[in-house]
C-alpha cells in the first residue's frame, strides 16, 4: 500500500471511529499531513463521517484551496491547514464539536489535569481556549486558532469544540478520545466541589503514564474492534 493510500485508510478508520465514540456527528473531521509537502489530506465536506471511504478523502494546500479530490474540502479546512503551517512538528490535526469539551469552553473557569488516564494527557497547566466563538473560515481565523494553540497539543474553542494536533492519526485519535473524557469527568467533579486540580509533578508523572505509543495503539486497537463490532468498518 503507498503512504497516501495508507493515510487515506487510517483517516477513514479514524473518522468512523470517531462517530462511533459519540465524538463527531454530521461535521467535525481529521487529517494528515501528506509527508514531504505542503499539502494535507481531509474528508470531504458532504459524505458522513459514519460511512466515508478512502477514495473520498481529498488534498488541499496549506491555504485550503482544492488540489485533488472529487468533493469539497470541509469549510473549516482553514483550522487544518494553517495549523500545519505553523507547526512543522504535527503530522495530524483533529477539529471536534466534542460536546464536554465545548461546554467547559462557555464558562469562565480553566480546564486543568485533574485525573489520570484521560486528564493528563496534554501537560501541566490549562488547556489554552481560542476565544471568537465564529467558525473557522477563512485563512486569518485559522492562523488566529493556531496562535492560540502555541506549542499546545490541544485548543478549546470556545462555545464550539477544540482542536487537537499530534505526530501521527492514532495520536490525534488518543488525544480526541482522553480531552473528551477527562472534560467529562471534570465537568461531574465541578458539580460536587472545587476540582482538586493535579499540581505540575503529578501532571508530568501521571502524563508519563500515558503518553506512550503502547497506550495509543491499545486505544486506537480497541476503538477500531468496537467500531468494527457497531457494524460501522465496511468497506475498509
Ligand atoms: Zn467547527
Amino acid at each position: 500500500m503507498s503512504e497516501l493510500s495508507e493515510i487515506k485508510t487510517k483517516l477513514a478508520m479514524s473518522s468512523r471511529m470517531l462517530f462511533n465514540a459519540g465524538l463527531v456527528d454530521y461535521s467535525g473531521h481529521i487529517s494528515a499531513r501528506l509527508p514531504g509537502s505542503d499539502h494535507l489530506v481531509i474528508l470531504p465536506h458532504p459524505v458522513s463521517r459514519a460511512t466515508v471511504k478512502p477514495d473520498d478523502m481529498v488534498i488541499t494546500d496549506f491555504d485550503g484551496k482544492l488540489i485533488e479530490g472529487k468533493y469539497k474540502a470541509p469549510s473549516e479546512v482553514n483550522m487544518h491547514a494553517r495549523a500545519y503551517k505553523a507547526r512543522n512538528d504535527i503530522q495530524s490535526v483533529a477539529h471536534l464539536h466534542n460536546h464536554m469539551v465545548a461546554t467547559l469552553s462557555m464558562v469562565d473557569k480553566p480546564f486543568y489535569p485533574a485525573s489520570s488516564n484521560p486528564g493528563a494527557f496534554f501537560g501541566p497547566g490549562p488547556l489554552p481556549v481560542y476565544m471568537d466563538p465564529a467558525l473557522i473560515h477563512t485563512i486569518e481565523q485559522g492562523d488566529a486558532v493556531a496562535k492560540a494553540l502555541g506549542n499546545a497539543d490541544a485548543v478549546m474553542l470556545r462555545g464550539h469544540g477544540s482542536m487537537v494536533v499530534a505526530q501521527t492519526i492514532e495520536w490525534v485519535f488518543a488525544g480526541c478520545v482522553d480531552l473528551e473524557e477527562a472534560a467529562a469527568r471534570f465537568y461531574k467533579a465541578s458539580l460536587l466541589g472545587p476540582v482538586m486540580i493535579y499540581n505540575e509533578d503529578e501532571t508530568q508523572r501521571v502524563m508519563k503514564q500515558r503518553r506512550k505509543d503502547s497506550v495509543v495503539q491499545k486505544i486506537w486497537d480497541h476503538n477500531a474492534a468496537k467500531t468494527k463490532l457497531a457494524g460501522l468498518m465496511n468497506g475498509i
